[in-house]
């Protein structure tokens, strides 16, 4: 029987369940990395985002191949021929493949009819399981997100003093929610040069005959293991300290605020979940750490990352259906071009053109507020964002999108839309003072659209919105409004769209 493994691009890790197994040395299992041009065209993608994953995945075959692993390494049209080709020549019996993050990418492979067997090992580049989710989740009345975080506190032993959180308290979120005043000393995020293999991908990308999103250069993220642990020690260093109390904050010309940039690499495997939070934790018993910022940190990654994804798998494919307040505009034109007179947007989807990124605050109360109060249709939306961003995959998207930015899953995730107005924008950032509109006006020719699609979005939805507890001191301000007012914020939001 020979053993053959199928590396797929976000599993490049030598821990990854297929790989570890026949660790070895010296290791004499086949392995096969594809790049697949098609599954490249099949939606946009930001340019960088081709290059990150193409270039790592080539520097990962090169570190196995270092390493005395026989490496096949294949850029073809699809991934079904050289895949074929591939147990042909190596004379395969048993395929292994790690469990796909993405369920698109699992019925693919499970409708594949090999001449091999398909052995689909549990992904385990995650803290919980899928069926560890689905244990915790079943029987609830309520999937909220502080009592997953909690009970994976517990679990895992992180941040606790016995049976206690550190600090007495689960959650320093009070603290970290300052606006952005006077003048912020920012740090400079780690940047790497393109070597000879991601400029070999910067090349072949550049030549391609399909629409792409965004600019390709300069093209400055880590593309190896080593090159992504560097990135985590120098957060650890520079950033960790003040991550909590800017991390709601948005300033313009600051990409990155004090965000640690590590999505793209705990999504392609180049880092572990729980590695990024020993160091951090590691880092807090050590060193004299502000309590919120550590906390903070640890809540996003154990938190936030392992709900989307256990979320994802947990739901049903209707879930991404769904539409909770029935929206059908198309997106806007300037969705892509970052053309529109309103400063926030355009600050924030020209930075995603020139990086891929965004930080969080970025894509929930500018981009996805924004798509929500407007009335976007949200699976288009959810295709956006899944199209420009470096870190977008199917499991972390549709959760974040669906369910958190947009609130098309009539409450599953959270508990109240994040919907906000201007207020908001101009508290939080710089943005409003370089804008055209009045981040104080509704009405007027001078009203920013954030305020009267925002209060147009409780009018339109008012029925709906009455059943959310959470949103009813709000929809009182609603009902104080000048009669006058609403007709014209109502009328302002429709003729928005005319040209
Ligand atoms: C509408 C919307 C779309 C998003 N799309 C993506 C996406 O495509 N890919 C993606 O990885 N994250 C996505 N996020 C989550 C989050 O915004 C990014 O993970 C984060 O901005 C990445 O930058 P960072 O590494 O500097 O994060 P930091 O702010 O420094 O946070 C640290 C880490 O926490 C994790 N994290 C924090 N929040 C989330 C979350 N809600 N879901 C998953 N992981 C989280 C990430 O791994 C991140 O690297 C989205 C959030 C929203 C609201
Ligand atoms: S005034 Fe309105 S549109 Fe302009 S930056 Fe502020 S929130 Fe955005």
């Amino acid at each position: 029987m020979t053993t053959g493994v199928w590396i797929l691009g976000d599993q490049l890790w030598l821990g990854q369940a297929a790989l570890a197994q026949h660790h070895n040395p010296p290791a004499k299992t086949p392995v096969l990395l594809i790049e697949s041009r098609q599954y490249a065209q099949q939606r946009r993608y930001h340019a960088q985002k081709l290059v990150l994953v193409w270039s790592a995945m080539r520097h990962f075959a090169a570190e196995l191949q270092g390493a005395g692993w026989p490496v096949s390494y294949e850029i073809a049209e699809d991934f079904e021929t050289p895949l074929r080709q591939w147990i042909q020549a190596q004379r395969i019996t048993r395929l292994q493949v790690m469990e796909p993050s993405d369920r698109p990418f699992l019925t693919f492979l499970q409708t594949l009819d090999l001449p091999c067997d398909l052995e689909i090992m549990p992904n385990n580049h995650f803290l919980w399981s899928v069926d560890g989710f689905k244990a915790w989740a079943s029987n609830r009345k309520s999937l909220l997100m502080e009592s997953f975080y909690r009970e994976g506190r517990k679990r895992f032993d992180i941040l606790m003093a016995g049976k206690e959180p550190v600090g007495g308290q689960w959650n320093f979120d009070k603290e970290n929610r300052q606006p952005p005043k006077g003048k912020l000393d920012t740090p400079e995020p780690l940047t790497f040069g393109p070597d000879d293999i991601t400029q070999a991908v910067i090349a072949a990308v550049q030549q391609a005959d399909w629409p792409t999103f965004g600019n390709l250069e300069p093209f400055h993220w880590a593309v190896t293991r080593d090159q992504a642990r560097q990135v985590l020690d120098h957060f650890i260093h520079t950033r960790l300290t003040t991550f909590g109390p800017y991390q709601d904050a948005m300033v313009t010309g600051e990409d990155t605020m004090w965000h640690a940039l590590l999505s793209p690499y705990l999504n392609l495997g180049l880092l572990q979940p729980l590695e990024v939070i020993d160091a951090v934790e590691k880092a807090y018993s050590e060193r004299d750490l502000p309590l919120n910022s550590v906390e903070g940190f640890i809540r996003q990654v154990m938190g936030w990352r392992e709900y989307m994804r256990g979320l994802y798998w947990y739901v049903d494919e209707a879930y991404f259906d769904r539409n909770f307040f029935d929206h059908d505009r198309p997106l806007p034109d300037f969705f892509w071009t970052g053309e529109t007179e309103m400063n926030c947007l355009h600050q924030v989807i020209n930075q995603v053109q020139r990086t891929g990124y965004g930080h969080h605050i970025q894509r929930l109360m500018i981009l996805a507020n924004f798509s929500l109060i407007a009335g976007l249709q949200p699976q288009a939306v959810e295709a956006w964002f899944h199209a420009v961003f470096i870190d977008a995959y199917d499991w972390v998207m549709q959760t974040n999108v669906l369910g958190m930015g947009l609130f098309a899953d009539g409450g599953v995730l959270a508990s109240k839309p994040y919907s906000a107005s201007a207020n908001y924008v101009n508290r939080m950032s710089d943005y409003c003072q370089g804008c055209r509109y009045n981040p104080k006006q509704k009405t007027g020719d001078d009203a920013c659209p954030f305020n009267f699609f925002y209060w147009d979005f409780l009018d339109r939805h008012r029925d709906k919105l009455q059943s959310q507890g959470r949103m009813s001191f709000i929809l009182k301000n609603l009902d104080k409004m000048k009669p006058e007012d609403l007709v014209e914020i109502r009328d302002r939001a429709a003729n928005f769209w005319s040209p």
